[in-house]
């Protein structure tokens, strides 16, 4: 019989985790091949490359680059060498994605429901980090570009398990927006507002700091400087791989671009440089040649086949700064639960390891890295057992050749309210934000109100991409089904009661 994710059931580990499929022979299969690599004494590099605001469709191996003016060899030659996942899932915005990656868990357990804002309090302590488990296991640490996971002292990088960083803590307009008298001319015009902001307590600058230490000053980040960040941050990952090339220790980066948040100021360079001539479009270029320079240094230092490499972008793009807004062919954008907020880009290269030319359209949230690269490193004893870990092990997905995914169910939360569940091609959704405003520009992800539907939606995602028109009233016998696992996912914070640090109030 072959494998169906609507019918086939589920098996619970322990009472914490999110429960998963399993396949037999894929996990025979990925066993032996990481059996293989122990034997040799050898654990994979991890190369973390996360986008910002970047669309699921900006790139040519996903249908856009050339078509939509800003072609991307690099990445799509990379994603011919290892697995292109179709249904690669985020959050849907900053710092609830990067939080869940880094911790394995969903917003309403680490409690970041949105993204905090100019010097607001509230972060990563208190939980249990990637970065944390690998160095435990043995791994040198190191975090490069954007943070945005909390600006207080305990939740800044090097407290929570990088023995090194270099970029900047907060949100990436607040840099330069006020600056830009294009768009702020009230401030960048004004001595007096420009002396107001210049006071409020967020740091203005780009910053490095090491293990246990105080972070230190690298530059203020003014429109110049803040034009030149992806290109240094890139320089500075470069210098670790090559540091760290053929040394006693694996290593985890975590590379974050500045790109292609708004507003883009891309490296002079490559102003222009797209055939679309528009600064995003610039900036994906400039990414893309990026990417392009990250892999040319593994393959000089010969890790390359030493080295697990994840490309995604933390949410869908934010479609409010239009045109300074990426692609993507889904329904919404940021912010939202529709699939344009939350279905990213998803690219995972291990040559020898992970078969080359592969697609998968297998579930896939960025959540599930944290269980599978505990599993890589040989660390999964490691697992938090006081918290509930959402992440799936997807290592026998990855490393098999025509792994399935491990994954059931992706459930998409709008702040605290819980707002669908997919499963297979289907979308079952009990809430929303409403994407139709009048009175918005460019109304989006992040506006509109939460609706709660009287009697849910239901999406073919394979008819209906768009999520255009629910049909749930033909499909009456798979809603009981769906309702229960929905049903059962809520009660997981019964046992293990959620989390509120930032938003989600009410
Ligand atoms: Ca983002």
């Amino acid at each position: 019989m072959a494998h169906d994710p609507v019918v086939d059931p589920v098996v619970t580990d322990a009472e914490h985790l999110e429960p998963h499929f399993v396949h037999v022979g894929q996990e025979a299969i990925a066993r032996e091949r990481l059996e293989s690599m122990a034997r040799d004494g050898k654990r994979p590099n991890v190369l973390v490359i996360l986008f910002d605001d970047v669309g699921w469709g900006d790139f040519g191996c996903y249908g856009g680059g050339a078509a939509v003016g800003a072609p991307t060899p690099n990445i799509d030659r990379l994603a011919r060498r290892g697995l292109l996942l179709t249904s690669c899932y985020s959050e849907p915005s900053c710092t609830p994605s990067r939080a869940s990656l880094m911790t394995g868990r969903l917003p309403m357990r680490h409690g970041l429901l949105r993204p905090p804002m100019y010097g607001e309090a509230g972060g990563l302590d208190g939980e249990v980090t990637i970065a944390e488990l690998l160095c435990g296991a043995g791994y040198v640490t190191q975090a490069v570009g954007k943070w945005h996971m909390g600006e207080n002292v305990a939740s800044q990088p090097q407290n929570v398990g990088f023995d090194d960083f270099y970029g900047f803590l907060s949100v990436s307009d607040m840099y330069t927006e006020w600056r830009d008298p294009y768009f702020f001319p009230e401030i960048a015009y004004s001595q007096e507002r420009t002396k107001w902001i210049e006071n409020q307590p967020f740091n203005k600058c780009f910053v490095h700091a090491t293990r246990g230490g105080d972070v230190e000053t690298v530059e203020e980040v003014t429109i110049p400087v803040l034009s030149k960040l992806d290109d240094k941050w890139a320089d500075y990952s470069i210098e670790f791989m090559r540091r760290h090339a053929g040394g006693d220790q694996p290593w985890f980066l975590y590379h974050c671009t500045r790109g292609a948040h708004f507003d883009n100021y891309p490296l002079e360079k490559f102003l222009g440089s797209s055939p679309a001539k528009h600064p995003y479009k610039d900036t994906i270029i400039e990414l893309d040649d990026i990417v392009g320079r990250l892999v040319a240094t593994l393959e000089e230092t010969g890790e390359l086949d030493s080295t697990m490499i994840f490309l995604s972008s933390d949410n869908g793009p934010e479609s409010s700064s239009w045109p300074d807004s990426g692609f993507t062919p889904f329904r919404s954008a940021k912010g939202s639960t529709w699939e344009g907020g939350q279905r990213v880009p998803g690219i995972v290269v291990w040559p020898g390891m992970i078969e080359a030319d592969r697609v998968s359209d297998g579930l896939f949230s960025q959540m599930d890295l944290f269980s599978t690269m505990l599993r890589l490193a040989g660390a999964s004893d490691s697992t938090p057992s006081d918290r509930f870990i959402d992440g799936v092990d997807q290592t026998s997905f990855l490393l098999a050749p025509d792994g399935l995914s491990n994954r059931k169910h992706i459930y998409y939360w709008l702040g605290s309210t819980l707002s669908a569940l997919r499963v297979g091609e289907w979308k079952f959704m009990i809430a929303s934000t409403s994407d139709d405003d009048r009175d918005v520009h460019n109304p989006s992800g992040f506006s509109g109100v939460t609706q709660k539907y009287t009697y849910a939606r239901l999406y073919n995602l394979y008819l209906d991409p768009k999520e255009s028109k629910s049909y749930m009233i033909r499909k009456l016998p798979y809603i009981e089904t769906f309702q229960r696992a929905m049903g059962a996912h809520a009660m997981s914070f019964a046992k293990y009661p959620p989390k509120r640090v930032v938003g989600g109030v009410g």
